[in-house]
């Protein structure tokens, strides 16, 4: 993946609370500079949104840890600076995202409104409880904000044994941000609870990477700030490593490999691998939201 040099980024779409200490009434330091151990990052994370988002329920207060300190964010202007930086980097991608969704909405009379990104480390308070690294990136839908402890991508590579590469970090993002868009139409509402291969949980999670797919499709077309398009190029390889990452964070695999050794599709909450690879293709492949209809099949892949 390679960004234009020239095109301009949004800072203003990225909030970075890193190290603004998420103790939850200590004192920033202690505990928003140290990571709470390297093997953090629970197998559970991937499975959070939903559960999250069973707790929200409304009116959740959505008091956030500390100040924000975008001092670093805020010197990511340019493409350049997102071909040199993950900050930057990550700025760029949601600003990709958003503006894709943007623009579709658009095209069917809708009116998207903007998530902010929230750069945590170890933990922070959002609209839907506290959110650790542990869970790994997250969607909010009570406060609209998506969550991410950028040491994920790195844990994504050491301990699930995904490839890696930036344009992970396109997927993921996208993933979350699908989400949003998923709260802004009010796909999220009325799923159902529960678990299981063919549940709402399921559904929701697969047609969210669906919409990553989509995303996908259009990163190169996407304009920046300044009109040109944010993403020069999108390889082979990119998509790849994309699809990879999709495997590691398949129930299946998590189960088998980072769980208890047995698949059990009763506990499911985002799909297989299999069917996460088979829905972000089915996005890429489309580049049309509307074949992200994983509520009216039979066939989840
Ligand atoms: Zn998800």
């Amino acid at each position: 993946m390679q960004f234009n040099d020239d095109a301009e980024l949004d800072t203003s779409q990225v909030q970075d609370y890193r190290g603004s200490g998420g103790g939850g009434g200590g004192g920033g330091f202690p505990l928003g500079g140290l990571a709470l151990g390297g093997g953090g990052l629970g197998i559970v994370g991937l499975v959070l949104w939903l559960v999250i988002s069973h707790f929200a329920g409304g009116g959740g207060s959505n008091q956030l840890t500390g100040q924000p300190n975008n001092n670093q964010i805020n010197q990511c202007k340019t493409g350049a600076q997102a071909n040199a930086s993950q900050d930057c980097r990550d700025v760029a991608l949601v600003n990709s995202i958003q503006a894709y969704w943007q623009d579709q909405f658009a095209r069917s009379s809708k009116t998207y409104r903007k998530a902010t990104t929230i750069f945590f480390t170890s933990r922070q308070q959002t609209g839907c409880g506290t959110g650790t690294t542990g869970m790994g990136p997250f969607y909010c839908p009570a406060d609209q904000h998506v969550y991410i402890d950028l040491s994920f991508f790195k844990e994504l590579q050491t301990r699930f044994g995904a490839t890696g590469g930036p344009f992970v970090e396109g997927y993921v993002l996208a993933h979350e941000y699908g989400h949003h868009v998923q709260n802004l139409l009010g796909t999220s509402k009325n799923i159902g609870k529960g678990s299981g291969a063919t549940s709402g949980s399921v559904r929701l999670e697969l047609q969210a990477d669906c919409y990553a797919g989509v995303w996908a499709n259009h990163a190169t077309s996407t304009p920046g700030a300044n009109g040109k398009p944010l993403i020069s190029n999108v390889s082979q390889q990119d998509i790849t490593n994309a699809l990879d990452t999709a495997s590691r964070i398949g129930d299946d695999f998590i189960q088998k490999n980072l769980g208890s050794g047995q698949v059990n599709s009763g506990s499911f909450t985002h799909g297989t691998s299999a069917q996460r690879q088979h829905w972000f293709t089915t996005g890429y492949q489309s580049g049309n939201p509307a074949s992200c209809d994983t509520f009216n099949t039979d066939n989840l892949g």
